[in-house]
């Protein structure tokens, strides 16, 4: 009687002890931030415009550029692809417009 009481009570510590190992290794599993955002707001960050402005639309460059094209040496930034081939097909035109800069 006595060795079948210590035996629950083996088993019973045992049960508890695995129960405990079980439920810690769940906690790990929080800490991955830095593999998401990697990628720059300003992805022509660096380049030198020969304006601060998208000379097809006039809009101010920091809110974003997304193309850009070379006309006589300079860069020119422009905030979409239809802006770069409006400005393409007429280039001194739109150099010769208030945008410029
Ligand atoms: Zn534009």
């Amino acid at each position: 009687m006595k060795l079948n009481l210590l035996f629950a009570l083996f088993l019973s510590t045992v049960l508890f002890a695995c129960k405990n190992s079980g439920s810690n290794t769940d906690t790990v599993e929080t800490t991955h931030k830095d593999s998401v955002a990697a990628v720059p707001k300003q992805p022509f960050e660096g380049v030198e415009f020969a304006s601060k402005k998208d000379v097809a639309c006039g809009m101010m460059l920091t809110a974003g550029v997304t193309d850009t094209a070379h006309y006589n040496g300079k860069v020119y930034g422009f905030c979409s692809k239809e802006c770069k081939a409006d400005f393409q097909k007429t280039p001194d035109a739109f150099l010769a417009s208030k945008y410029r800069q």
